[in-house]
């Protein structure tokens, strides 16, 4: 059995991919920030699928909260195998607008966070010379999104982070790998009008927006076996709008 940590596991992709990796018979810890009744009807759901679940609460943009999470989560299960950087924020305005608070917010959220997650678990995971490792960007960390400048900033550095991140670790027996979804069908949407989300399908190849859990296979083939010679790569279940 392969135990995970999902931070930011409460809600959207975090919470399908935590329902994917109990398909497939994996224990998960599910990290949430607010969502507290969310993460823990989720473990309950988890439970009854037949893997051991957990909830933990912390604020991944807290690097102290991040390491007393990792500390927890290696307290309650017998190994930790998987550790997926799903926590992000969104924030849709001109760069002009973009103040020094959401500025921080979405770095603080999306890179420290990410930062602060692989640093608490890659002690353990080097010390067992085993352990992998999924990122999430976005395709505006690939192209870039007009009014979305810092939050494609955020995402562009998760891409260079896990490509260095692998090359330093790879050695270590450890893979890293990054997931790029074009619109996902997530509360993240949630301000987009039913004629935005329309006008998105239409640009996208495939005709249509995603949906929560085909993200959530594509981060469970990152994190099995099927991908043991992956690393260093960038995954973007996209319905072909960024090719
Ligand atoms: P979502 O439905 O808004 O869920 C966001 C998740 O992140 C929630 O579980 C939330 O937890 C958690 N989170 C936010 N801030 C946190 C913090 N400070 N500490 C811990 N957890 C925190 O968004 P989603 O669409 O599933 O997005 C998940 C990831 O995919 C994000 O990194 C996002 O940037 C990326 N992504 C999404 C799309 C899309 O179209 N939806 C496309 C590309 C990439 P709480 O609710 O408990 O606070």
């Amino acid at each position: 059995m392969k135990y995970a940590l999902i931070a930011g596991g409460s809600r959207g992709i975090g919470a399908a991919t935590a329902v994917e990796f109990a398909r497939r018979g994996w224990g998960v810890a599910v990290n949430y920030h607010r969502s507290q009744r969310e993460a823990h009807s989720l473990v309950e759901q988890l439970r009854g699928m037949g893997v051991p679940a957990l909830a933990v609460q912390a604020d991944v943009s807290d690097r102290g909260a991040v390491m007393d999470m990792v500390e927890y989560v290696l307290g309650q299960f017998p190994q930790l195998d998987i550790l997926v950087c799903n926590a992000g924020v969104a924030d849709v305005d001109l760069v002009t607008h973009m103040d020094e608070t959401r500025w921080r917010r979405l770095f603080g959220v999306n890179v420290d966070g990410m930062h602060y997650c692989v640093q608490g678990v890659l002690p353990y995971m080097i010390g067992r010379k085993q352990g992998c490792i999924v990122t999430m960007s976005s395709m505006w960390g690939q192209v870039g999104g007009s009014c979305e400048v810092a939050y494609s900033a955020t995402k562009g550095a998760v891409i260079g982070y896990t490509k260095a991140l692998a090359k330093e670790v790879g050695p270590s027996g450890i893979r890293v790998n990054c997931v790029a979804p074009g619109v996902i069908d997530t509360e993240m949407n949630g301000a987009l009008t039913g004629e935005d989300l329309a006008a998105l399908a239409e640009e996208t190849p495939l005709g249509r927006i995603g949906q929560p859990e085909e993200v959530a296979r594509t981060i469970a083939f990152l994190a099995s076996e099927a991908s043991s010679f992956l690393t260093g790569q960038v995954l973007a279940p996209n319905g072909g709008l960024v090719i």
